[in-house]
């Protein structure tokens, strides 16, 4: 009764640090805006590094005891953190739609995904085993164990305010890791909404602690991260900008860095194609969150002989999505979510223009709906010149390359130092086979534009990033191998 009591106060204003529910020491706040209306969801601490390094050291205090916990208990405490968050997936939706502006119904379905990382490390904490190894001396035995890193710090963006926390988090906690959690200044309230079930869950004080920040704040916690001996690893989603940043500060003292950073996705569509396929994909795989995913289709390469018919199909498709807030029902696009983000695509957009593309819809804002919203839009004679044929728009921005060979769909599609998600559309078998093994990329789509399931691991190549997130490789990151060998007599 008591953890339903206290789910009606899942928004709240106050960070969580061994145990207790504080404010910054300096009492600074910021608030937190809705993007489709730019009204106040929340104010909350503005932590700087003096507020983190009590975090970070609490953490390094719980870790003395959690790492010795079995993995049986700690599989228990998470599997009652994933069914407090699946009682209270509506209320988690709201807070996500409030902050992120993503229609509800995928604000729902982003619950549930991230939901399911829970679910899938609770049962993955009971399955990291070790192994014995034959020795060349045959009285010797080699034993490996995986062992918890430590402390390990999540820094993580605001397109997926619940799923780049639950994905990292769930991971490091099976493992018998502790962690500080830094969420997006965009959308903290989804993962302060988290902690507060992860509290009630029952997660020893000092297993979980969560700070925010403004944008301001955020490189000196990022470099404070990096630096401090008490933390033993980062784990990172966001710009590739910034994962640079963290690579290199992670250098001094030789941590441990997991990195989910931008993709620039090919959306190859083949002639032997299944058209209605490829549009219901495209549709998915670009206009979720408003394009705003580090996976969503990025280049759209459509061959000759299926050109038109695939266009028009689009553009019928997309005409029809309904733009506005999204906690009103049936919107299927929200608004973007800051004005940075706002200008990139204004931008993008017009540079294209300005260099002869052609705009098929949309290609404005849709400013009667607010100041960030910006309408579906099918950009055609997309050439290299123009900035969004290499830059990842993060909108909903769908831009059009027609190419005549399989040859040059590769170059084309391999032309990036991104390398995360890849999608094509063919129904000839030799071609998936031969494309899938081409696409210089950690993921594959095939007749598919959503790939993300628990189950998977998730990750890039090249400037995408480095270490995989989900399945059974997740927990790789926050492990280290211990070798014992032991000689019999
Ligand atoms: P985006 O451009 O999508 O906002 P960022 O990479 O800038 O992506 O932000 C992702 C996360 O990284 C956010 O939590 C943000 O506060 C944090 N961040 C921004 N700059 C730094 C930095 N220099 N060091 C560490 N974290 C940072």
């Amino acid at each position: 009764l008591n953890y339903i009591k206290r789910s009606l106060h899942l928004l709240t204003e106050k960070v969580y640090i061994d145990g207790e529910w504080v404010t910054s020491a300096s009492e600074k706040v910021f608030d937190v805006l809705n993007p489709a209306n730019g009204s106040v969801v929340g104010t909350i601490p503005d932590m700087d590094i003096h507020d983190t390094k009590k975090a970070i050291s609490a953490a390094a205090d719980a870790f003395e005891t959690w790492k010795f916990t079995t993995a049986k208990e700690r599989a228990g405490i998470l599997r009652r953190w994933y069914n407090l968050l699946v009682e209270n997936q509506d209320s988690l939706a709201k807070i996500m739609t409030a902050e992120s502006g993503k229609p509800l119904h995928e604000a729902a379905g982003e619950v549930a995904y991230g939901n399911s990382f829970v679910e899938w490390f609770s049962e993955q904490a009971r399955n990291v085993r070790g192994e014995i190894i034959p020795s060349p001396v045959s009285s010797k035995r080699i034993l490996i164990d995986h062992h918890p890193i430590g402390v390990v710090a999540l820094i993580t963006p605001w397109n997926f305010p619940h799923a780049m926390i639950t994905r990292k988090a769930s991971a490091a906690l099976a493992v018998g890791c502790t962690c500080v959690i830094k969420p997006a200044e965009d959308t903290p309230l989804t993962a302060l909404a988290l902690t507060r079930l992860a509290e009630v869950a029952g997660f020893p004080k000092g297993v979980i602690n969560i700070i925010t920040s403004g944008r301001n704040n955020a490189p000196a916690i990022g470099a404070l991260f990096c630096e401090s001996p008490l933390v033993a690893g980062i784990s990172f989603t966001g710009s590739t900008q910034v994962g640079k940043i963290l690579y290199r500060q992670c250098s001094s003292g030789i941590k441990r860095l997991a990195l989910e950073l931008g993709g620039n996705a090919p959306f190859i569509v083949y002639n032997s194609a299944d058209i209605n396929k490829a549009v219901e994909g495209a549709i998915v795989s670009k206009f979720r969150n408003c394009g705003q995913t580090c996976v969503a289709a990025n280049r759209f390469l459509i061959q000759d002989n299926i050109y038109d018919s695939f266009i028009t199909a689009l553009l019928n498709q997309v005409e029809q999505l309904k733009i506005g807030d999204g906690m009103q029902p049936n919107i299927q696009l929200g608004p973007l979510i800051n004005d940075a983000q706002f200008h990139k695509v204004s931008e993008l957009v017009l540079d294209a223009v300005s260099k002869g593309a052609k705009i098929l819809t949309g290609g404005k804002p849709a400013s009667q709906l607010g100041k960030l919203f910006y309408e579906p839009t099918v950009l055609t004679d997309i050439t290299e010149d123009m900035q969004i044929y290499s830059e990842e728009v993060f909108g909903p921005v769908i831009s059009v390359i027609r190419f005549k060979t399989e040859d040059e769909s590769l170059d084309i599609a391999n032309g990036t130092q991104r390398g995360l998600a890849g999608y094509f559309f063919s129904e000839d078998v030799a071609q998936i086979f031969r494309v899938s093994n081409k696409l210089e990329v950690g993921m594959v789509g095939v007749n598919e534009g959503l790939i993300s399931t628990a189950e998977a691991p998730f990750g890039g190549i090249k400037e995408s990033g480095l270490g995989r997130e989900g399945s059974h490789h997740g927990t790789e990151d926050f492990t280290y191998i211990k070798i014992q060998q032991v000689d019999g007599g």
